[in-house]
């Protein structure tokens, strides 16, 4: 761990005061334009003795634009002292957590997942436009079925055709054979170029692609691909929950990650974190946005720093051991449960280092779903309910659950 470092919390307090400090001070001196400023004074006052203790809601007040990507060369110096804050973030998940080699990735806070998934499939977009001359009818979007609809936004928005490969329906991984007779009839139809999207944990199931199974399959079929890892729920938990990760910046195939800090890390909305090796981000650069000094990168444009604070106070203050602590946690809890709806006899799926438990349809009342808001794989017709062990399921809550499926069950 050479970022991360666990930080008292009055260290993390100093640090970002003092970073809020560097950034341009709009009350005394004469900053003329910007469309900027601090949160209105009327209705967000700034004098609250609290706030001295409350660095996170100062940096909101204060209100820096992190707009563009500042792993990029030049960014705005207006906020520069809270933009070294968010590329020490970015080091700490793309080296730390997600094994890159230092400094060799660039990265930003994006407004979530499903941004960070569409500008993984815009860079990938204009890469075989710029590189090979490809045109988007010769570009294929390759996801599995049980891939997040951010998928089906990318694909819509971008105009590329999405192919959802069927899964395994006991590991839920894609087929293999499919993929490949599938790749077969593309190509057939002159396609030549593959964008593709695994998974780090998928939303309703918590299962994890085995990435390989598309690596080669691209490889047999001699299509270039660009593989993109969605790992907006899985990214905080997966490299938790176990030794080795093929999805991760030591798989050479891996181009980018995304990690969502508002899931498992219970930060504020507004933090899926997008990261790509070097190189990358800037096919998407739009020579447009000349105003924006270091020009602009990112799909978003303005947005908010506090939000990149705010995941850097969250793993700062638990530090990379303490994290681990707490997805042990979890899964201790997703164990706990596991072997409780074995003994009852009762189907479900989890991946073994997911937190994830979820539960065939017919095990569960209807009434006992909503009662504890498990929730559905489709809400007209659920063959799925899913449990998420989150920081708040504790055994405690979970015990009568069980309990209760099992009184269904027998009476
Ligand atoms: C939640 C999720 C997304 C979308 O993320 P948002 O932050 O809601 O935009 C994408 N992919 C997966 C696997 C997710 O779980």
């Amino acid at each position: 761990m050479q970022n991360w470092k666990k930080l008292s919390t009055e260290q993390i307090k100093q640090r970002v005061f003092n970073a809020l400090n560097e950034n341009s001070d709009f009350n005394n001196s004469a900053i003329l334009g910007l469309p900027a400023s601090y949160l209105d004074p009327k209705v967000f006052h700034r004098d609250a003795p609290f706030l001295r203790d409350a660095p996170f809601l100062t940096a909101l007040l204060h209100n820096p634009n992190h707009i563009g990507c500042h792993t990029l060369g030049e960014s705005e110096e207006f906020f520069k002292g809270t933009q070294q804050i968010e590329r020490e973030l970015i080091r700490i998940c793309a080296e730390d957590i997600l094994n890159g080699e230092p400094e060799q990735q660039d990265g930003y806070v994006a407004s979530g997942g499903t941004e960070a998934n569409i500008q993984a499939v815009w860079m990938y977009r204009n890469y075989f436009m710029r590189e090979y001359g490809a045109g988007t009818d010769q570009m294929v979007l390759i996801c599995s079925d049980d891939s997040h609809y951010s998928v089906a936004k990318a694909a819509n928005i971008l105009g590329i055709r999405l192919v959802q490969i069927p899964v395994d329906k006991q590991d839920r991984n894609p087929d293999s054979q499919k993929l490949q007779s599938i790749l077969e009839d593309l190509k057939a139809e002159g396609i030549g170029y593959v964008i593709a999207m695994a998974n780090m944990m998928t939303t309703m199931f918590g299962s994890v692609d085995d990435v390989q199974i598309y690596t080669d399959a691209f490889e047999k079929a001699g299509l270039p691909f660009k593989l993109h890892v969605d790992g907006a729920y899985g990214g905080f938990f997966y490299p938790f929950s176990g030794d080795d990760n093929a999805l991760d910046f030591s798989n050479p195939k891996v181009d980018s990650v995304v990690l969502d800090a508002h899931k498992m890390v219970q930060a504020p909305y507004g933090t899926g974190i997008l990261l790509a090796r070097k190189g990358l981000i800037p096919y998407v650069y739009t020579d447009d946005a000349s105003y924006v000094k270091g020009l602009d990168a990112t799909l978003i444009g303005s947005r908010s720093g506090a939000n990149a604070i705010a995941v850097w106070m969250i793993l700062m203050t638990y530090g990379p051991h303490g994290w681990h602590e707490k997805i042990h946690l979890l899964m201790y809890r997703t164990q706990w449960l596991v072997n409780q709806l074995d003994e009852l006899g009762i189907t479900y799926y989890r991946n073994p280092r997911s937190n994830i438990v979820t539960i065939r349809q017919e095990h569960v009342p209807d009434d006992l779903a909503h009662a504890y808001a498990l929730v559905p794989d489709d809400h007209d017709n659920p063959e799925w309910y899913k449990i998420v062990v989150m920081d708040h399921v504790t055994i405690d809550i979970l015990e009568p659950f069980v309990r209760q499926l099992s009184g269904e069950r027998v009476f």
